[in-house]
């Protein structure tokens, strides 16, 4: 789900589907949040337009974040998958580039 679609969802009173990430989970109460407020006359309509403006930039920010943690998990566990063949193959090469990533051998052994 987009942000804007999780905002259209918090603007039309309409539940958030379940197993959404925290960056869309966030933006909608958040932004349910500014149109309560607003409809309760807590916010002129241009503050409630701002606060909906910098909820979509954190989420943006957010959201970025979560795409890259989600790339940095694949990567380490394609690199723990081939890393355990290494350990198998014997060789030197192998074995210093398991004991580069596991931390047995420092990186600044090899400089
Ligand atoms: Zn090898």
């Amino acid at each position: 789900m987009t942000g804007q679609q999780a905002a259209e969802l918090a603007r039309t009173r309409q539940p958030l589907p379940e197993g959404e990430r925290l960056s869309v989970i966030m933006l909608y109460y958040s932004v349910r949040g500014i149109y309560r407020s607003y409809e309760a006359k807590e916010l002129t309509l241009e503050q409630a337009k701002r606060a909906k403006q910098d909820a979509l930039r954190e989420y943006d920010s957010l959201a970025l974040s979560e795409r890259c943690h989600i790339e940095d998990a694949r990567r380490w566990s394609e690199i723990c998958r081939v890393l355990n063949k290494a350990e198998k193959c014997g060789c030197e090469y192998c074995k210093e580039v398991a004991r580069i990533f596991d931390g047995r051998q420092r990186m600044s052994k090899l400089a």
